[in-house]
């Protein structure tokens, strides 16, 4: 069976069968959203964090040092959970298992934390794009499929194709703070006008920031006021 048909067939099981949790598999009530209300309080999430770049810090302030003295392009960032235990492991089902219908879950948890801190609803939604090459190895675009999510249930138009990655970088888990960003110049490019003035990109996990500052340069020199960052988690 190919990726497609297997991914379909599994969809149509997931959906005859009743919600589960995602954490303990039991059976969840019509009130609970992608985990039960006892794992719900394990989840890792970010207590605190700099509002500006959505980087885990215990002081008492809304920017974080680094914040203080250089701030990011964009404006916000808003990560509700740390990158480790069960929001770790949904996200390397969700990309490198072949799993695409747990971004549902995944843009459920988020939209959840959204709603709780009361988010500045933006005009547009723009997920991260991917290099045609990595598309086509995985078949799809993990971000997009949790932007889509987020587009239906918050009613916020996603800005699909405007924003292109017309380079292909290298992974970025195994390179340094420096490397990364090097390799991310120029690596995204604009492909339609963009309308909005106030964006959201959705990411799955935040790590240096580097991808979202590199899109939100094209975003700000496009006309955009305000860019937030929306991503699952942040790296510690
Ligand atoms: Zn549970
Ligand atoms: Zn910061």
């Amino acid at each position: 069976m190919n990726f497609t048909l297997y991914n379909c067939a599994r969809q149509a099981i997931n959906w005859l069968l009743p919600k589960q949790c995602l954490q303990c598999q039991s059976t969840l009530g019509d009130h609970e959203g992608s985990v039960c209300n006892y794992c719900y309080v394990d989840l890792p999430f970010q207590h605190s964090y700099c509002s500006r770049c959505g980087q885990n810090y215990s002081a008492k302030t809304d920017y974080c040092g680094h914040c203080l003295t250089s701030q990011p392009t964009f404006d916000h960032c808003f990560c509700p959970f740390e990158y480790q235990s069960s929001i770790k492991d949904l996200i390397c089902k969700l990309k490198y298992r072949q799993r695409p219908e747990l971004a549902k879950a995944a843009a459920s948890l988020l939209m959840g934390e959204l709603i709780e801190s009361n988010f500045e609803r933006p005009d547009a939604l723009i997920a991260v794009p991917m290099h045609i090459s990595r598309l086509r190895e995985r078949g799809y675009n993990h971000s997009a499929l949790i932007a889509q999510h987020l587009s239906k249930t918050l009613k916020i138009p996603l800005l699909s194709g405007s924003i292109s990655k017309s380079r292909p970088t290298p992974p970025q888990a195994q390179q340094s703070l420096k490397q990364r960003k090097k390799n991310l110049v120029g690596s995204f490019s604009l492909k339609k006008n963009i309308q909005a003035k106030n964006v959201a990109i959705i990411d799955d996990v935040v790590t240096t920031g580097s991808t979202a500052e590199e899109i939100a340069k094209i975003l700000k020199k496009n006309g955009v006021d305000y860019v937030q960052v929306w991503g699952i988690a942040h790296t510690l």
